[in-house]
């Protein structure tokens, strides 16, 4: 597995001067094959390669070709990315960077460990740089490198090394540990963990209304102190997010699975307003980051990490399967109102993804759907014909002996239908479980009205994949 360190670089005045002329003239040549691959239109490397190369080697001499190179290799990168996302309709204009690190590779850097100095290719020809390793680094030095980015940061030069780290050799176990990024907690595992702290919605409420004020304010003062607070907001986030995604993993044993709420995009997927939903989350910002974080931490332990469908798994029971919102009494209460089961409500929602997960496994070892996939869906379905297909199931003789309780998953429909449930009989409940490794196939419906004589087929056919029960 490849980890990046940092090394602070000590350079002797001159040197550094060095390293600013480098990284100045590496950014001049990413912005220029920038400019003419966006005004060309060409996301082509080696097309690109061609336009710029000769040019811009004449422009600037001093820098090496790798770095040219490499230059242009961000570049390509970067009009590719602005490119896609302008025919993905958003607004974007051409890449520009004010300070574009250059990338070393094993053409114009090598790193030596022992005398703690690394010598590399910049301005004035190759120079031996002297760097300290900081703590958090050490255990990683001595490894292979990769590629290095040099950095210049609080008036400090670094060089952002990757290097490959052997991957330990554990072998998988049975665990599957889901984890809800709670309303009460900023995080709870099914394994009955309460990560976090309380006291972060409360540092991340003051930040957002000091970030208001300031925007409301807008003056050249107030959008200065702006930036600073950006930069703590930021600062903030990344450090909860490393404190969250260390206790996460430090949770399960090595080799477990870990499942979290697939929470990227959320707002484009669903089209209900998730918003409050969202803002009600200890954990409210970004989940990219912190997805990462335990992504990478837990490849360490020898554990996978995925993502399920979070819908439904804060209103689900995760005794009975039953679902409905006034399940939820109060923030950090969860009282079943079918079966009556009384649990923590983020610690209930957090073992409903471990369930999705174990669910989906089941269907994908039975060449279903994929992990990300909702378990049941029956999508567009008016309040009337999911009436209908409520008895049909009710009727069938099939749903009786897949009512059985347990860990287990309730069948999803519309959010825009929730607060009309049918009323059904908690004896008799369509959201109730099916049994782990169960899969419910919806059939297709007809619109409209019912009319008679459609309940004789069952729309809902429950199959049995274990023979056990
Ligand atoms: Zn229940």
């Amino acid at each position: 597995m490849q980890r990046t360190i940092r090394l602070k670089l000590t350079p002797s005045p001159a040197q550094a001067a060095n390293l600013a002329e480098t990284s100045r003239q590496f950014t001049a040549v990413f912005n220029a094959v920038c400019a003419v691959g966006w005004t060309q239109k060409i996301t082509n490397g080696v097309k690109l390669h061609h336009a710029t190369y000769y040019p811009l080697k004449a422009d600037y001499p001093a820098l090496v070709s790798d770095l040219l190179v490499q230059a242009r290799v961000k570049a390509t990168e970067a009009v590719k990315s602005a490119i896609a996302l302008q025919k993905a309709g958003r607004k974007v204009g051409m890449p520009v960077s004010d300070a574009c690190p250059p990338r070393y590779n094993v053409h114009t850097y090598r790193v030596d460990w022992e005398s703690q100095t690394v010598r590399m290719s910049l301005i004035g020809g190759r120079q031996t740089i002297r760097f300290n390793i900081p703590d958090y680094s050490a255990k990683y030095a001595g490894y292979p490198v990769d590629s290095a980015d040099l950095i210049f940061q609080h008036g400090c030069w670094w060089l952002h090394v990757v290097v490959t780290v052997p991957t330990p050799e554990i072998t998988p176990t049975d665990q599957v540990v889901g984890v809800d990024l709670g309303i009460a907690r900023p995080a709870v595992t099914s394994n009955n963990h309460f990560l976090g702290k309380r006291a972060w919605k409360a540092v991340e409420g003051r930040l957002f209304h000091l970030k208001r004020a300031l925007q409301k304010k807008g003056t050249k003062s107030a959008k200065r102190h702006l930036k600073r607070v950006r930069g703590k907001q930021a600062r903030f986030r990344r450090n909860t997010d490393h404190i969250l995604s260390k206790q996460i993993v430090a949770s399960v044993e090595p080799g477990a699975a870990i499942v979290l709420e697939n929470l990227t995009d959320i707002r484009k997927r669903t089209s209900v307003k998730r918003k409050t939903e969202r803002s009600r989350r200890v954990h409210s910002w970004s989940f990219a980051q912190l997805k990462s974080f335990v992504a990478y931490k837990a490849e360490e332990r020898g554990c996978t990490v995925v993502a399920v469908d979070p819908r439904h798994t804060s209103q689900a029971c995760s005794c009975c399967g039953h679902a409905a919102r006034n399940n939820r009494r109060s923030r950090g209460r969860f009282v079943c109102r079918a079966c009556g089961y009384e649990l923590h409500a983020d610690l209930n929602a957090a073992r409903n993804i471990a369930a999705k997960y174990h669910a989906s496994v089941a269907r994908r070892d039975a060449g279903g759907l994929t992990v990300n996939q909702p378990i049941v869906s029956i999508p567009r379905c008016t309040r009337r014909a999911w009436a209908r297909v409520v008895s049909s199931i009710a009727a069938s003789q099939d749903w009786a002996d897949w009512r059985v309780s347990g860990k287990g998953f309730s069948i999803t429909i519309p959010d825009r239908t929730r607060n009309e449930w049918p009323t059904v009989s908690s004896e008799r409940t369509t959201h109730g479980s099916v049994r782990r490794g169960g899969s419910l196939t919806p059939l297709p419906m007809r619109r409209g009205a019912p009319r008679r004589g459609d309940t004789a087929a069952p729309p809902c056919v429950a199959t049995e994949p274990d023979a056990r029960a």
